[in-house]
């Protein structure tokens, strides 16, 4: 356990600094920085994270040695301010904030305005001559601590709001009077007392201790743990809890509060953004209740201030070079900065940051690969509205283009329902006056965001840019009626269903599906755009060559088709680590002479069509080999069960039913011959029916019960790869066997390989560079990998089957019961996505050391899922393998995590040698 809890800041000095966000939290950190920096910063202390995991291991209670502290640290801060809580003369003000080691906006909560009570809002009216600020102070402070606190709705307090603003006929707070304040404060103490059975507490210190235990509380409230589900945040950081004097920017047209960042968090741009209110409180302009007027007008209603927080927000860019998000306050024209932290940016924003930065000396490109989060690299490649098409649709409004992409769907006016269209399989657009913390279940399910109020920094905007969702804010032109279910935009009404369109990068708004198009970057991957004319790809570009320069892991792609194959190579990937076979055998032209070859009860039959298989293939295995231009390309053998490849039972048997009872009537010789012929599909079927098709006649079990199958397949791919290196190309097959758990199984297919590659080879008159491998993807295999390496020139982990049979968790049931498992914390994550590095992980790294202490030069690679997942990348990086191959799309994304996990690794050893 530490020995200090509590770390203030003040008069320009800090007991904390920067690089202690694990205790101090993000918040914090950030205050104790500035302030020994020199940044005006109003004082305070923090009361660190420690003393949350305190407060959780100890029933909600803090030692008498913590309380101590913190009465000590408010004390020094009453000294400092020279005011007391609760003073009736001059009191002191606090306001008390959550701040994790991540950000988490919006997520917890935080309590502003404590101290004030019956007592010290006479002494506050005083000061400040300003009766209706006092009162107004008050009940916003009765407000927030009922809500946050003492757990009232916060209905019950608007509803008051609502009732007295009726009374007195008036639309908008800004129109009640002081008098009316104090009303107000007299009801608010009064649903306190109805709603909690006691009076609202009058003494600041109990206030105090209340308020940080709701902080603390907090960290667990559900949309706290959604959100660091969603973003990988363990549970057991917990919060710190800065306390802070506070300072006013509604005490006038001199003061006034606001938000924003030095460069766009939404593009990349450098230029300052962000929005600010005068007369406000910092709430106002993050709940998007008002919409909030552009950061470049604050030079034209305070100059000064504006040149003053333009150079302390550059000031602070170059310290921490990176983007600042930051917070500030005005009281009476004096300038306080309230928080800075590195901004949450769009992955189109963190590309461009992170190569404009680099190009202009403040960081390395090993610091510019490790500040883009591979996974939003993906929202390079989300489609865009279609530019052909788009004209067709008038934009009826306009909004704030808050986070860039296309979206459109039907419109829902609730996270509630957005999440029960989606699970019907609808794409929705959510349409909102504002978001809140509440709806981010809604928001993570649908298309994209709208809402009619709110800025570019309100909660919509920010938590859209961080999920990667299209959002488009503060769109005035849409009037609610929530009753109704419906907005209306220039008189035409939007009901719920209907379909609605936003470009978060224009803030455009259509009432219509409009149809989407290809992302630049993907239009340049399909060679109809120019590279030159995107400058998001050549910063994309840009990031990936630094990335190839430092990593290590090779880079293939699971292809199936030229098509893709094509794709994989244009986006890098250097080969192919997964070709399934079977895929081939789904096309439609294909299907009915498979299922002829299934049917067949001869090798003869079976052989007839296979004969008919074997051009189709060759020419399939011929366009990927030109497509790789040489890199490897590992083709597998057939994997899934046989009767995958037929119609199913309950289907056959309807269909016979229904043919039979025509039958009975009529007598048509073709119905006959067709019954015939289901009837024989049926017993085939019947015949293969298993009851554990996964751990059935499936993967190398089908080469062995039926080596022909795998004779042809090896043709196809020797002709191919022949037919190419006559024609002067460079083919590297390598021939890939599924499920094998034990050598022999091995020994038996890669005989029929080699066999028939000598044959071809033979009768081609070329020689084709092949290599025979297996996959490890069955328990065994794992296990006797060494005996497996005698026989396999490759390894190439399977780990969607390994995780299935480590587990035994079904791969295609898991759904049910996976997400049970995760918010139960038995599982972190869904293996099925993130490599378990203790077991499978296990399996894994005994499957390299053990086959490569047989064959040292043993070619490793993965070729599950997880070979495009960031931490699984990082694990394979540390284990040794020579490749991860995974989907096309992902190609980039694992090409950054493979140069992420050498950089980290770099990092953790420098570590280790401090
Ligand atoms: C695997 O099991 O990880 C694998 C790549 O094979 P499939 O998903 O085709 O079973
Ligand atoms: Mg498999």
């Amino acid at each position: 356990m530490a020995d200090k809890f509590v770390y203030f800041f003040g008069e320009g000095k800090a007991e904390g600094t920067g690089t202690m966000k694990e205790i101090l939290g993000g918040k914090g950190a950030g205050l104790a920085e500035m302030t020994n920096a020199g940044v005006p910063v109003p004082p305070g202390f923090t009361i660190t994270t420690e003393v949350c995991k305190y407060y959780y291991e100890n029933g909600g209670k803090l030692s008498p040695e913590i309380e101590q502290e913190i009465a000590e640290a408010l004390a020094r801060l009453e000294k400092v301010q020279g005011k007391w809580l609760g003073d009736a003369e001059d009191p002191l003000l606090i306001s008390v904030r959550s701040g994790a080691k991540f950000s988490m906006p919006g997520m917890m909560d935080s309590i502003l305005n404590l101290g004030m009570n019956d007592r010290s809002v006479v002494g506050i009216a005083r000061r400040t001559a300003n009766r209706r600020f006092a009162f107004d102070a008050y009940r916003r402070f009765i407000q927030m601590f009922g809500n946050v606190v003492l757990g009232i709705e916060k209905e019950v307090f608007e509803h008051a709001l609502s009732a007295l603003k009726e009374s007195r006929k008036v639309p908008y707070d800004t129109d009640l009077t002081a008098e009316d304040w104090e009303n107000l404060v007299g009801s608010f103490k009064g649903l306190v007392r109805k709603e909690v059975g006691t009076d609202f507490p009058q003494d600041p210190k109990i206030q105090l201790a209340l308020a940080r235990n709701a902080v603390f509380k907090s960290w667990m409230n559900p949309r706290a743990i959604t959100y660091r589900r969603l973003n990988d945040i363990p549970e057991d950081l917990g919060t710190a809890v800065t306390v802070q004097a506070m300072v006013f920017g509604n005490l006038g047209e001199t003061s006034g509060t606001g938000v924003g960042f030095t460069r766009s968090p939404a593009t990349g741009k450098k230029e300052l953004y962000g929005e600010f209110l005068m007369n406000a409180q910092g709430e106002d302009v993050v709940s998007g209740v008002r919409t909030p007027r552009p950061i470049a007008d604050l030079k034209i209603v305070l100059p000064a201030v504006y040149q003053q927080l333009v150079e302390i927000t550059q000031n602070l860019e170059n310290h921490y070079r990176d983007v600042q998000d930051f917070e500030f306050t005005i009281q009476n024209g004096k300038l306080f900065m309230l928080q800075t932290r590195n901004g949450k940016r769009t992955g189109h924003a963190a590309v461009k940051i992170a190569c404009d930065m680099v190009g202009e000396g403040l960081i390395t490109k090993e610091e510019a690969l490790l500040r883009v989060e591979p996974q939003t690299l993906d929202q390079l490649l989300h489609p865009i509205f279609d530019p052909k098409q788009r004209e067709k649709f008038k934009v009826v409004a306009k909004g704030l283009p808050a986070s860039p992409g296309a979206a459109a769907g039907q419109v829902v006016f609730t996270a509630d329902e957005a999440v029960a269209w989606v699970s019907k399989g609808k794409r929705v657009l959510l349409v909102r006056m504002e978001t809140a913390p509440d709806d981010i279940h809604g928001m993570n399910v649908a298309q994209g965001v709208l809402t009619a109020t709110g800025g570019m920094t309100s909660h919509a905007a920010v938590v859209g840019r961080q999920m990667g969702k299209p959002a488009v804010v503060g769109c005035i032109a849409l009037k609610f009626d929530s009753k109704e279910k419906l907005f209306t935009v220039n008189e035409k009404d939007i009901k719920e269903g209907d379909f609605v369109s936003i470009d978060g990068a224009t803030g455009e708004v259509m009432l219509a599906d409009v149809p989407t198009a290809p992302s630049e970057v993907l239009q340049i991957i399909a060679g109809t755009l120019e590279p030159k004319a995107s400058e998001i790809y050549q910063n994309f570009a840009k990031l990936l060559s630094w990335a190839e320069e430092t990593k290590k892991l090779g880079v293939r792609a699971n292809a199936d088709i030229p098509k893709d194959a094509k794709m994989a190579f244009a986006f890098g990937a250097q080969g192919i680590g997964l070709c399934r076979t079977e895929h081939m055998f789904f096309a439609e032209d294909r299907l009915p002479i498979v299922q002829k070859m299934i049917l067949a009860d001869n090798p003869k039959d079976r052989e007839k069509a296979l004969k008919k298989l074997l051009p189709l293939q060759r020419e399939d295995f011929y366009g990927l080999f030109k497509e790789m231009k040489g890199y490897p390309v590992t083709i597998r053998t057939l994997d899934p069960p046989l009767h995958e490849f037929l119609p199913k039972r309950e289907e056959l048997l309807v269909e016979i039913a229904k043919l039979e009872a025509k039958g009975t009537k009529g007598k048509r010789a073709g119905g006959k011959r067709k019954l015939a012929k289901l009837q024989k599909l049926l017993s085939r079927v019947e015949e293969l029916h298993e009851f554990n098709p996964m751990l059935g006649l499936r993967g190398c079990r089908l080469g062995i019960t039926y080596p022909e199958i795998t004779r042809m397949q090896a043709q196809a791919i020797f002709e191919a790869a022949s037919k190419l290196a006559k024609q002067g190309g460079k083919v590297r097959p390598e021939v890939m066997i599924p499920l094998v758990g034990h050598v022999k199984e091995l020994v038996l297919q890669k005989a029929i390989v080699d066999e028939v590659a000598e044959e071809t080879m033979a009768k081609s008159g070329v020689k084709v560079d092949y290599s025979v491998g297996t996959m490890i993807e069955v328990p065994r295999g794992a296990i006797t990998a060494d005996e497996i390496a005698k026989e396999a020139r490759f390894f190439s982990f399977g780990t969607n089957d390994l995780t299935q049979m480590t587990f035994a968790f079904s791969r295609d049931d898991a759904g049910k019961f996976i997400h049970v498992y995760v918010a139960q914390g038995i599982l972190e994550k869904d293996p099925f996505q993130t490599l378990d590095r203790a077991g499978v992980g296990t399996l894994v790294r005994m499957g390299v050391e053990k086959g490569r202490k047989t064959r040292p030069d043993l070619k490793v690679g993965i070729c599950g899922e997880h070979g495009g997942d960031p931490a699984s990348i990082e694990f394979c990086h540390q284990v040794g393998l020579d490749y991860v191959s995974c989907s096309p799309y992902r190609v980039p994304i694992a090409r950054l995590a493979a140069a992420q996990a050498v950089l980290k690794e770099k990092k953790e050893h420098r570590k280790v040698g401090d």
